[in-house]
C-alpha cells in the first residue's frame, strides 16, 4: 500500500530551486534549497514553492542557519494513509506534520480536507519545525518549544487563544510544559490549549532570553542532548526553574485584574455597552416623541377651535 502511495505521489513531483532574485534582498545569500512538491496540481505546486522560498529566506535571515538543501512537501489525498506517509501515528485533529530526519512536510490536501488555516500559515509552521530540528542537530527538544517556535513563525495566535488560556488558568487547569510532550495523544480541545500555551511559553522564552538564548539552547542540545544543561546555558537555571518561571508569568498575566485591564475584551465590552445604551435611549426618545405627537393630536381635537378663535382675535393690546 505504502509503495503504491509513494509511486502515485512521485508522478506529481516538481523540483524548483530557490531563485535568488525573488527572495528578500537582504537574504539573497541564503543557501539554495530545492522544494519537491508531491500530490498537488500546477497552481498549488507553484504557490507552495513560492511560500517555502520566502519562509526559508526569512528563517535564514533571522538565524544565519539554513535547512538542508532539499525539502519534500507531500499533499496527502483522502484515499491515502497519512500515518504511512509520515511513518507514524498521526492524531485525527492534525492537518500537517514535519519529519525532520526525512526533511519531509506532509499536509492534508486542501482539495479533500478543510485545513482551518491558510496554506501559507500551515507551510510556514511546518518549515519552522524542520528549521528547529536542523538547529538542534535532530536531537529532541521540548515539544512546546517546537510548537511555540513554529506558531511564532507562522503568526498563529488568535483572540480565542487568550480566552482559552485565561479560562484554564482561572480554574487551575493549565498544562505543565513537560506534559505537552504528549500532545499527540491529547483530545482536540486539550491539544488546542497545549498549542496556545506552547505559543505563549516560546514567546516568553524569546522575549526574556532572546534569539541568542535559543541558539545557546539548541547548541547545547545538539552537543549533549540534555535539556537541563541546555536551559542552564540559555537561562542560567534548569528546566524545572524555567517551568516555574513560566507558571508565574501565566498567573501574573491571566489574573482577573490584569485580564480586564489589559485585554481588548474590556474595550469590546465597553463599546458593546455603549451601543446598547445608545439603542435604548433612541428607542425611548422615539416612544416619547410618538406619545407627545399623540397628545398634541388629542389636544388639537379638543381645543383646536378655541385656539383658532384666539388667534383670529387681535386683542386689546394690538389696538393701543
Ligand atoms: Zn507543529
Amino acid at each position: 500500500m505504502r509503495v503504491l502511495i509513494l509511486a502515485a505521489c512521485l508522478l506529481a513531483v516538481v523540483s524548483v530551486e530557490v531563485s535568488p532574485q525573488r527572495v528578500p534582498s537582504v537574504a539573497r545569500d541564503a543557501p539554495p534549497v530545492a522544494f519537491l512538491v508531491e500530490g498537488a496540481d500546477a497552481s498549488l505546486q507553484s504557490e507552495t514553492v513560492e511560500i517555502m522560498r520566502f519562509a526559508h529566506a526569512e528563517l535564514y535571515l533571522a538565524s544565519g542557519f539554513s535547512i538542508a538543501d532539499t525539502v519534500r512537501v507531500a499533499y496527502v489525498r483522502r484515499g491515502q494513509s497519512f500515518d504511512s506517509v509520515v511513518g507514524g501515528r498521526f492524531p485525527d485533529w492534525g492537518v500537517a506534520a514535519a519529519v525532520g530526519e526525512r526533511q519531509l512536510i506532509a499536509i492534508r490536501s486542501p482539495a479533500d480536507y478543510p485545513l482551518n488555516r491558510s496554506i501559507r500559515e500551515t507551510l510556514r509552521h511546518e518549515l519552522a519545525h524542520l528549521h528547529l530540528d536542523g538547529l538542534s542537530g535532530m536531537r529532541q527538544v521540548p515539544r512546546w518549544m517546537h510548537e511555540g517556535y513554529a506558531q511564532q513563525f507562522a503568526h498563529q495566535w488568535v483572540f480565542g487563544d487568550d480566552l482559552l488560556i485565561a479560562r484554564a488558568v482561572f480554574v487551575d487547569k493549565a498544562i505543565d510544559l513537560r506534559d505537552i510532550d504528549g500532545v499527540n495523544s491529547f483530545a482536540g480541545p486539550r491539544a488546542q490549549l497545549a498549542y496556545a500555551q506552547s505559543y505563549l511559553a516560546m514567546n516568553h522564552f524569546l522575549s526574556v532570553y532572546g534569539w541568542d538564548g535559543l541558539q545557546l539552547f539548541c547548541r547545547s542540545v545538539r552537543n549533549r542532548g540534555d535539556w537541563d544543561d541546555a536551559f542552564r546555558q540559555a537561562t542560567g537555571a534548569d528546566y524545572t526553574a524555567f517551568q516555574r518561571e513560566f507558571n508565574a508569568f501565566l498567573k501574573a498575566r491571566y489574573n482577573w485584574v490584569a485580564f480586564l485591564g489589559d485585554t481588548i475584551l474590556l474595550w469590546l465590552g465597553l463599546v458593546g455597552v455603549f451601543i446598547v445604551i445608545y439603542v435604548i435611549k433612541r428607542r425611548r426618545s422615539a416612544a416619547r416623541r410618538a406619545e407627545w405627537e399623540q397628545q398634541e393630536a388629542i389636544e388639537d381635537i379638543l381645543y383646536g377651535p378655541i385656539q383658532r378663535r384666539g388667534a383670529e382675535d387681535p386683542g386689546p393690546s394690538e389696538n393701543l
